[in-house]
């Protein structure tokens, strides 16, 4: 087996011809298990975690992805970036989801950036409520439902260093790791790499 490939540090870079490529952590670099910590308080509304937040929602649309968290990019905070239905991307730190108290689920397919080439069904709830703060400090709190709903599930897991085939059944886990194992075998493992 290769060595895990290291994600390139990330680091903001507001000089728009300073721009760094960054390479995003595959799914199986152990790296991308990393518990994520806390945005401190007093890095609220600092330059250096709106430019973070900033180069995230970048790399999300260069990648044409619907949700991006820090972790996938090396950068170890509680912080991700979301489309939402409208097409704006928004940022959250510090994300808490809370679950109805009569959880209805849904099953249905999702990809992910760190897991290139490959899809899984999981099961969800239908709808949560996401509290959390904008860069800025500001409290938010979201009531989303359906695929707006999965994404921020999705994107809260990666923090804790979940990826959505720990939650897939079995039978999906290993037709998505086949799939997987196909890919390698081809060369095609890759991280996907985006200039921010
Ligand atoms: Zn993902």
């Amino acid at each position: 087996m290769n060595d895990p490939i290291v994600a390139t540090p990330f680091t903001p870079s507001p000089d728009e011809d300073e721009r760094e490529e960054i390479a995003l952590l595959l799914f199986d670099n152990p790296a991308a298990k990393t518990e994520c910590r806390p945005i401190d308080e007093e890095d609220f509304g600092s330059s250096i975690l709106i430019e973070q937040g900033d180069q995230l929602k970048r790399a999300m649309r260069l990648l044409h992805g619907v949700g991006l968290a820090a972790p996938q990019v090396g950068l170890f905070k509680r912080l991700f970036v979301w489309q939402e239905d409208d097409g704006k991307a928004t940022a959250i730190a510090n994300p808490v989801l809370f679950f109805p108290a009569l959880v209805e689920y849904r099953n249905d397919y999702e990809a992910c950036l760190s897991v290139p080439g490959t899809k899984a069904r999981v099961e969800r709830a239908a709808s949560v409520t996401l509290e959390g703060r904008e860069l800025t400090g500001e409290p938010v709190s979201f009531r989303l439902r359906a695929m707006q709903a999965r994404i921020v599930q999705h994107e809260v897991d990666h923090l804790d260093g979940t990826f959505f085939l720990d939650r897939a059944g079995p039978v999906a886990r290993t037709l998505a790791r086949a799939q997987i194992d196909k890919i390698k075998r081809r060369g095609l493992w890759r991280p996907l790499r985006v200039f921010v």
